[in-house]
């Protein structure tokens, strides 16, 4: 709850600074984006907010997880695109609902796709030693991908899929609030960009260091951690954007 009532506190600052001596009749209503929410039933095609301002609650850590658990069944059961003919389970995002930060990587792998958790091979070892090297766990943080399904032979996900699948990392991002996210490779750099133009003409290497913003949330591009394993000396420069994300945290 400390975030929520230090953004009250902020916003009751404000409007005394500008004089107000008494509330706006809708007062308590514009709050209610900025506490946390629940609902029962996740629609298609409504933001996380959307539902917020139509549901008109206050609700409880309890109501977070109701949310996210409608999402995540409605990615269990998704065939918007063809992947789903080919995966084994689709591999939902895990942490914690409440995180300041969220890492989203690209796609399932092989191991990812067997399990149906992310970031559980070779790739997420690396990608979980970094955390806990910036002083987390992997529970403290929220951990997800850009798409939810793994691709065959293992291949980069096409646009197409990457703007199907989209929406549920939207709502992910809409229910979690993290402060900063860290994108793991182009594909979700890509993704939070705007998803315009090609995924080949984005160069980590070249982007890397410069912070943009999805939805007034900083945003933190750096590595996939897969590209790691095959270069290790490039570890270091994500060590340094981690470091950016934790300054976004203070
Ligand atoms: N690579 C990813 O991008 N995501 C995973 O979950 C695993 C490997």
């Amino acid at each position: 709850m400390g975030r929520e009532i230090t953004n009250i506190v902020e916003i009751l600052n404000f409007y005394q600074a500008l004089g107000f001596r008494e509330l706006p009749i809708n007062f308590f209503q514009s709050l209610i984006p900025s506490i946390q929410y629940s609902s029962t039933n996740i629609i298609s095609n409504q933001s996380g907010i959307e539902i917020l301002k139509e549901k008109n609650r206050f609700t409880d850590k309890d109501s977070l997880t109701d949310v996210m658990d409608e999402l995540n069944k409605q990615i269990k059961n998704c065939i918007k695109c063809t992947l789903s003919n080919s995966r084994t389970h689709p591999v939902c995002g895990e942490g914690d609902l409440n995180s300041d930060i969220m890492f989203v990587g690209e796609a399932p792998g092989v191991e990812e796709d067997l399990q149906g958790k992310p970031f559980v091979g070779e790739a997420g070892k690396l990608l979980t030693s970094l955390i806990e090297k910036i002083g987390f766990t992997r529970k403290d943080v929220y951990i997800t991908n850009t798409v939810k399904c793994h691709p065959p032979k293992n291949r980069e996900p096409f646009e197409s899929e990457i703007s199907t699948c989209f929406d549920y990392l939207k709502k992910e991002i809409e229910i979690v609030k993290p402060k900063v996210i860290m994108t793991l490779g182009k594909v979700a750099t890509f993704a939070l960009m705007g998803a315009k133009g090609k995924i080949r003409d984005i160069h980590i290497s070249k982007i890397r260091g410069q912070m943009f913003y999805y939805n007034n949330i900083p945003v933190i591009p750096t590595f996939h951690p897969a590209y790691l394993l095959r270069n290790r000396k490039d570890k270091w420069l994500t060590w340094e954007d981690a470091q950016q994300a934790l300054r976004r945290l203070k």
